[in-house]
C-alpha cells in the first residue's frame, strides 16, 4: 500500500484529523456535475483541503495533464478516481495509488472498463430517446408542447433529441458545449435536453403538478418521464458482480461509496442498525473491498447515524488489516460557499 493510503487506514492515529480536510467524492461536467474539474480543484485549494478526488460516474475524462499540473503547482493532493455504478445502488469508488499523477495502468485499465460500461449505457440512452419520441404521439397533456407542433417543429425536435447532444449538454447552462464526456449519460441529461428543446411547457407543467420551486421542475419531470414514457433499465438491474470482479482484478483501491444509501437500495426487509452492520461487513468481505466511505456528508433523513455504525462495523472486522476509511461530500456543484 502506498504512503498516501497508509494515512487513510483505520489504525492511523491522525485519521479523523485528516478526514476533516478530505473530500474523495466529487463530481464534475464529465458525468452529471455542474462544474468543471479545474474549478473543483481551485475551490478545494482555496478552502485548504489536503486530499481530494474528482470521482465522476464511469469517467476519468476529467483527468488531463493541465488539471494534474494545477495540483502540482498549488499543492493539493488530487487522487485520480472514478465512481463505478455496480447496480442496485452499489457504487464503488476506485482510486489510483498515488496523487497528482495518473498511472498508465489506471488510464488503460479503468479507461477500458469505463468504455465498455458506457457503451452499454449509450445503447440504453439511445433506446430511451427512441421510446420517448415514439410515445409522444400518444399523449395530449397540456404541459407537453408536442401536440401543438407542426411536422417541421416535430422534425426539428427529433433531429436534436439525440445521444450526440446528450453527450454535449452542460447540465448547468443547458448549452451543448461539453467535450469528452466519455459516453456517460444519465436520466438527468435526458431531462435537461428535453427542457432545452422546449418539449415541456414549464409554466403549465409546474401548475399542473403544483411544483412551487422552478428548481424542482427537472426532478418532477424525471419521475413522470421515466414512469409514463420510458423505462430506464438501470433502475431495476441487480448488482453487477462481474463488474465488481473486473474492478477487483485491477488492483486499485476500491471503496464502498455511501454505505447507507447502498444499504437502503439493497431492499432490506426492515431498516435497522444491526442489519446495516451486517450489510457493511458482508459487502466489504464479499467483494473484497479495501475500504468504506465512513464519513459521507450527504445523507438525508437517515434512520440512524450511518457514518458511525459503518465505522464501528468496519472496525470490528478490521483485525489489524489495512482497512481504508474515506470522507466525501458527493457534491455535484463544487464546494459550497
Ligand atoms: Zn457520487
Amino acid at each position: 500500500m502506498s504512503y498516501i493510503w497508509e494515512e487513510f487506514t483505520i489504525s492511523s492515529p491522525k485519521l479523523f484529523d485528516l478526514l476533516s480536510k478530505v473530500d474523495l467524492h466529487l463530481h464534475s461536467h464529465f458525468s452529471d456535475g455542474l462544474v468543471f474539474p479545474n474549478d473543483v480543484v481551485s475551490q478545494a485549494q482555496n478552502k485548504g483541503y489536503k486530499y481530494i478526488s474528482v470521482t465522476d460516474h464511469n469517467s476519468i475524462g476529467g483527468y488531463d495533464q493541465k488539471l494534474l499540473k494545477q495540483c502540482q503547482e498549488n499543492p493539493i493532493n488530487l487522487i485520480p478516481g472514478v465512481e463505478m455504478d455496480c447496480g442496485q445502488g452499489l457504487d464503488i469508488l476506485v482510486y489510483d495509488k498515488l496523487s497528482n499523477s495518473i498511472s498508465p495502468e489506471f488510464l488503460t485499465q479503468i479507461g477500458a472498463i469505463t468504455k465498455s460500461e458506457n457503451s452499454k449505457r449509450l445503447d440504453v440512452a439511445s433506446n430511451c430517446l427512441k421510446v420517448i419520441i415514439k410515445s409522444l404521439d400518444k399523449y395530449n397533456f397540456p404541459w407537453l408542447n408536442w401536440p401543438t407542433w407542426d411536422d417541421n417543429q416535430k422534425q426539428k425536435f427529433i433531429s436534436k433529441f439525440t445521444t450526440e447532444n446528450l453527450l454535449k449538454i452542460n447540465l448547468d447552462s443547458g448549452e451543448l458545449d461539453i467535450q469528452g464526456r466519455d459516453y456517460y449519460i444519465s436520466k438527468s441529461h435526458i431531462i435537461r435536453l428535453a427542457l432545452v428543446l422546449d418539449l415541456i411547457n414549464v409554466p403549465k407543467f409546474n401548475e399542473h403538478f403544483q411544483v412551487d420551486n422552478p428548481k424542482k421542475t427537472g426532478k418532477k419531470l424525471k419521475k413522470i418521464l421515466f414512469k409514463d414514457f420510458c423505462h430506464w433499465e438501470y433502475d431495476e438491474s441487480g448488482v453487477d458482480e462481474s463488474l465488481l470482479t473486473r474492478l477487483k482484478k485491477t488492483g486499485f483501491v476500491l471503496v464502498l461509496a455511501h454505505p447507507g444509501k447502498a444499504y437502503e437500495d439493497s431492499e432490506p426487509k426492515s431498516i435497522s442498525e444491526s442489519s446495516f452492520r451486517q450489510f457493511v461487513a458482508h459487502t466489504f468481505r464479499n467483494f473484497q473491498l479495501d475500504g468504506v466511505e465512513c464519513q459521507y456528508r450527504n445523507y438525508k433523513d437517515q434512520p440512524f447515524d450511518y457514518n458511525k455504525i459503518a465505522f464501528e462495523s468496519l472496525k470490528s472486522i478490521a483485525n489489524n488489516k489495512k482497512v481504508i476509511i474515506t470522507a466525501g461530500s458527493d457534491s455535484h456543484k463544487g464546494f459550497p460557499g
